[in-house]
């Protein structure tokens, strides 16, 4: 089965959306100069909340190739939880995708499995695709139980969905000794770990849907090991940090992926 690739932003905290809206000016015109064909890849950006209005004007006002989401999410849909955002208002602002258990929130955020549950939970509710992160740190690497690691934190949001919701969800294998650390895995780690990934959700779900999910690969992915990454049979594209702030160098990561 032929899955679209999808490269996608994650901005962190960086740009407000005066910057914001330079990049997807500028984006826009390097796509279109290359004359980039959007069904042979799909481009995400994931800024900051503060950003999302600026992308969302700027997509709508010219229909741009660019889909757009946010990098976390309440788990409630409403009330008196001061500094929150919900599904909701998230899905309002046409967001199509939410990062869910980056290793950054799970670090310094109380995201525990059972928050990742329910964030996925309120962003497929809200209509839009989770982009679940996993992966394993240095530790269990070393252990030799990286394979395991990944692909049980998958199986702990995976075990309750159903295959409606599975067809929604996009899964990113970031090991996390990789994320902004310049040592990107090997192209066969990658593959390696997105393959057991797959064949863990198509014996939850059925072949079909091992062979539908799209899983992206993220950790210090340039425009360099880029090429290379994406020839691998299971890696659907990337989940950019980095790389995707400097407007150029994300352009080429997605016309490699393209
Ligand atoms: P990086 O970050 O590309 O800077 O390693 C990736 C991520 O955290 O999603």
């Amino acid at each position: 089965m032929a899955r679209t690739p999808l490269v996608a932003g994650n901005w962190k905290m960086n740009f407000d959306h005066l910057e914001a809206t330079y990049f997807v000016q500028k984006l826009a015109w390097l796509l279109r100069d290359a004359h980039f064909d959007h069904k042979r890849c799909q481009v995400a950006l994931l800024p900051a909340f503060t950003a999302l209005r600026s992308v969302q004007v700027l997509v709508e006002a010219d229909n741009l190739p660019i889909s757009y989401g946010a990098q976390s999410v309440s788990v409630t849909s409403q009330g008196a939880f001061t500094g929150d955002v919900s599904a909701d208002m998230l899905a309002q602002l046409g967001c199509r995708y939410v990062i869910v258990g980056h290793s950054e929130r799970r670090k310094y955020h109380p995201e525990d499995d059972a928050n990742i549950v329910d964030q996925v939970r309120a962003v497929l509710a809200a209509g839009m695709k989770p982009i679940l992160c996993v992966g394993e740190s240095y530790e269990e690497r070393r252990q030799g139980i990286e394979l395991e690691f990944a692909v049980s934190q998958v199986n702990d949001v995976t075990r309750d969905l159903s295959q409606e919701d599975m067809e929604n969800l996009i899964v990113a294998y970031e090991p996390v000794w990789a994320i902004g650390t310049g040592m990107v895995a090997t192209p066969e780690t990658a593959q390696e770990a997105a393959q057991a990934i797959r064949a863990h959700i198509g014996r939850q779900f059925g072949k079909k849907s091992g062979e539908a999910v799209k899983i992206l690969y993220g950790g210090s992915v340039t425009s360099k090991n880029a090429s290379q990454m994406i020839q691998e049979h299971d890696v659907d594209g990337f989940l950019v940090g980095g790389a995707s702030l400097d407007v150029q160098e994300f352009a080429r990561i997605v016309r490699l992926a393209a």
